[in-house]
């Protein structure tokens, strides 16, 4: 023992005078042995002293007498190796019971010198194994940790990724894409915004998608945030937009404007150009830890690839419904639309009216004026049509210089009236090619299907088509009801 340094302090329970001569003779000066009597062990106040005892001395003749919740204190003494005393006459104590009771080492009377240090040295040894499996098994946890934390982001980004490419309409996508993100963060809403990559200089029309239901003013209020971070990302200048509705999945608090929360707008990468953003409304508290910034980011990369997907689906989708001229609905979408609409129809009993519209004379239009001035025609009359048709109303071009039109909900009276509307608008229609201004007229047949009726798909059509033919047959400019439609109509008014 170097000068100046304190004995290492060692206790002992209830040792005899032989005992307690053999360890401190045995071990010498480095080392101090305080006694304490039988019957005043160390409670709860010596525990709490700064100076621990490396290692503790207890007879087992003394530790079979303590009381049962005295043994449960000492052995929860975790600053103090406990070594037991073993008498020679008594029964040998099996090895099970002292780890139990935890002992470090155990040493039989009567003590000798190599026994005393022998112990003492093995108590030590144990306690630093101890020590080492204790620090190794908390490090065990905290890999663990780690681990499941991991595992639960992959799960995450592999929920994201199935059911992003699950979906093909960007609504769709949008809407679970919220109730996903929601296992990562406490998201409020998704909406996003979509838009064509064009030259520098030139303007490009976005798309905009925002959460159903929303009041006017909170719309705008997306809007305007939307058509901002097309601008901030891509440096392009928006010219025009359009608004659709995300498809909800949950209970998401889809109400709040910008302000009513963090927003997270995240740009959208598809070969290395921008085409979208994600915009996320959080929680305000929201705080993001490193890694989840990281799987944040991976989902986003999902999403994007998902989303670029999804458009070029609508994309396509929309060539192959649309006709390419008037960009109104082709006759093969007509011909499905039909099916579903009479299903609906016969299903819940509700009205369902058809016009057949066909321009007078168009082939002296072509004629007169030119195949480009027919072709602008064309198009003109198709956005009358999307000017005064409900939405939910169904306007194809059927074949070339005629359309039709399905009104669900609509009976052969108001048909008519419709119908008549549309005559008038595009008889004062002024048309106008290369400076030379003239007008066209349409003819019109209409026919309806009454609620609870049977009709096959091609009879609304057919009887459509005998009144447009009456209508060319009266001298053409008007409006023809079929005959069928027509009796009907009587019936009601008499
Ligand atoms: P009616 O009043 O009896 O319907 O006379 P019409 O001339 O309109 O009827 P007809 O069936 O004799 O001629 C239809 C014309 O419509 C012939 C065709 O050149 C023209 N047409 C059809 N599709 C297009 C198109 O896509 N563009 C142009 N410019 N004309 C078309
Ligand atoms: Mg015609
Ligand atoms: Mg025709």
């Amino acid at each position: 023992m170097n000068r100046g340094e304190r004995p290492e302090l060692l206790w002992g329970f209830g040792l005899n005078s032989i005992e307690a001569d053999k360890i401190e003779d045995s071990l010498g000066p480095g080392f101090f042995l305080r006694n304490f009597s039988e019957r005043a062990l160390p409670g709860e106040k010596e525990f709490l002293q700064p100076e621990k005892p490396s290692a503790t001395w207890i007879p087992l003749r003394v530790w079979n007498e303590l009381s049962e919740a005295r043994r449960a204190t000492y052995r929860k003494l975790e600053s103090t190796q406990r070594i037991l005393i073993q008498d020679e006459s008594q029964k040998k104590v099996d090895l099970e019971s002292v780890l139990e009771d935890g002992f470090l080492a155990v040493v039989s009377s009567p003590l000798t010198s190599s026994k005393v240090q022998d112990a003492l040295f093995r108590a030590k040894e144990v306690s630093g194994l101890y020590g080492d499996l204790y620090r190794m098994t908390e490090e065990i946890i905290m890999e663990r940790e780690l681990l499941s934390r991991k595992t639960e982001q992959l799960m995450f980004l592999n929920t994201v990724l199935s059911n992003a490419t699950e979906r093909l309409e960007v609504s769709d996508i949008l809407g679970q894409a919220a109730e996903d993100l929601k296992l990562l963060l406490p998201v409020l809403s998704v909406q996003g915004v979509f838009w064509e990559v064009v030259p520098a200089g030139k303007q490009t029309e976005a798309e905009i998608f925002v959460n159903p239901g929303l009041i006017p003013a909170v719309q705008a209020e997306w809007t305007e945030f939307m058509i901002g971070s097309v601008t901030q990302l891509s440096g392009i200048e928006v010219g025009g937009y359009n608004i659709s509705e995300t498809t909800p999945v949950a209970d998401l608090a889809m109400c709040y404007g910008p302000t009513g929360g963090r927003v997270l707008a995240l740009p959208l990468i598809s070969r290395g150009e921008k085409f979208g953003c994600l915009v996320m409304l959080c929680d305000k508290s929201v705080r993001l830890a490193k890694d989840q910034v990281n799987t944040l980011n991976a989902a986003v990369n999902h999403l994007s690839l998902a989303l670029s997907n999804a458009l070029m689906f609508t994309k396509i989708k929309t060539r192959a419904d649309r006709d390419g001229l008037t960009r109104v609905y082709n006759r093969r979408s007509f011909d499905e639309r039909l099916v579903e609409e009479l299903r609906r129809h016969q299903r819940h009993n509700m009205d369902l009216s058809l016009l057949m519209v066909d321009l007078d004379h168009f082939k002296s239009v072509n004629d007169t004026y030119g195949h480009m001035a027919g072709d602008l025609v064309l198009e003109t009359i198709a956005r009358i049509f999307e000017e005064t048709f409900r939405t939910t109303d169904f306007i194809a071009r059927y074949g070339g210089e005629e359309f039709v039109i399905l009104l669900p909900h609509t009976k052969t009276d108001q048909a008519k009236m419709l119908a008549e509307r549309i005559r008038e608008k595009i008889e004062s229609k002024n048309m106008s090619y290369r400076d030379v201004n003239f007008n066209v007229t349409v003819s019109v047949g209409v026919s309806s299907v009454r609620p609870g009726s049977l009709a096959k798909e091609t009879e609304i059509v057919r009887k459509a088509d005998d009144a447009l033919y009456i209508a060319k047959e009266q001298g053409r400019n008007r409006v023809v009801v079929s005959a069928a439609s027509a009796a009907r109509l009587k019936v009601i008014s008499a």
